[in-house]
């Protein structure tokens, strides 16, 4: 048994509204293999085939105000309900309470500790690891949840070795920006079935994606389809490529913000929650909000010996 989270920043069920969100026009076909051929809306409710199970989950947990990374990452990661703790929802960055929560319960941790491999399959720059190091910007409650358990970060060695992802899935972006031309070049699909193949070396995997976060800030609704279809890609490769019998595929988020481009903020919205495999309805039992993650995924490594 094993698990592999894709994680994508900012993405709540919405209206069905095409003129703002994404998830209502994008044509993302194996978006929609998972939930029951419907597009990923708050009307969709609850949708379970006999692959996965799709829900949503509520990203408010009783504390007023918009839902903020640090506080929700922070709380899918530990299973501690770290926006009522402080009494708000912070972000980007987790605060030191947060950071004091997340160096404690850290799934990451709790896994390592009880014998299971753990592993944040996202590699970053190597100027971003070492502002983390010199203490010029902070990690996020993701990135210091791995950091806590595993004391570093995959780069871009990595990237070459073909053993971890950049957050975009494809290497494009880093070759493009960071004029790194000697990156392996892989499309989309070749992304997931990559990220199939690694969690095959871990007990529970991660990938943090965050870019749908940002153009939910600032960009547009043709950016948000053209990303959407890209992650559709992305899922493509990715199920084509996984067994359902030995492991589940989790994708979730923190907060809503892409499906709503109406808006710059988060929104209220709850977030979707997929889960694919055969032990999908066990994972998805009574599970309704971002706490709920890390003990399901303890439930499902722990139960299985
Ligand atoms: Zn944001």
């Amino acid at each position: 048994m094993r698990i592999l989270t894709l994680f994508l920043d900012g993405i709540g069920l919405g209206a069905d509204d095409p003129l703002h969100n994404p998830f209502a026009v994008a044509n993302t076909p194996n978006m929609h293999s998972l939930s029951n051929g419907l597009r990923w809306l708050a009307r969709t409710g609850i949708q379970q085939s006999e692959r996965a199970v799709f829900m949503p989950a509520d990203a408010r947990l009783d504390v007023a105000g918009r839902p903020q990374s640090g506080t929700g990452q922070a709380a899918l990661l530990t299973g501690v309900n770290v926006p009522k703790k402080l009494g708000r929802h912070y972000g980007p960055k987790p605060d030191a309470a947060t950071r004091s929560i997340i160096s404690q319960h850290s799934l990451f941790l709790r896994l390592r500790d009880s014998g299971r491999s753990a592993s944040l399959l996202t590699a970053y720059p190597a100027r971003l690891q070492k502002d983390w190091q010199r203490g010029k910007t902070l990690r996020s409650s993701i990135q210091l949840a791995d950091f806590v358990a595993n004391g570093a970060h995959f780069g871009i060695d990595d990237i070459r070795q073909r053993r971890a992802l950049t957050a975009e899935w494809t290497t494009e972006g880093w070759r493009r920006h960071l004029h790194l031309g000697d990156l392996p070049d892989y499309s989309p699909a070749d992304a997931g079935r990559l990220l199939a193949k690694l969690s095959g070396s871990y007990d529970f995997a991660f990938h943090s994606h965050w870019m749908t976060d940002r153009i939910g800030h600032r960009g547009t609704l043709p950016q948000g389809v053209d990303l959407l279809e890209r992650f559709d890609a992305v899922l493509g490769g990715l199920l084509e490529a996984w067994d359902d019998s030995a492991g589940l595929i989790v994708i979730t988020s923190d907060h809503g913000n892409l499906e709503d481009l109406s808006t710059r903020r988060h929104t209220l919205n709850a977030v979707p929650t997929v889960v694919v495999g055969s032990r999908a309805a066990d994972f998805a039992r009574g599970y309704q909000r971002l706490t709920d993650f890390a003990p399901a995924c303890k439930r499902m490594l722990q139960n299985d010996c």
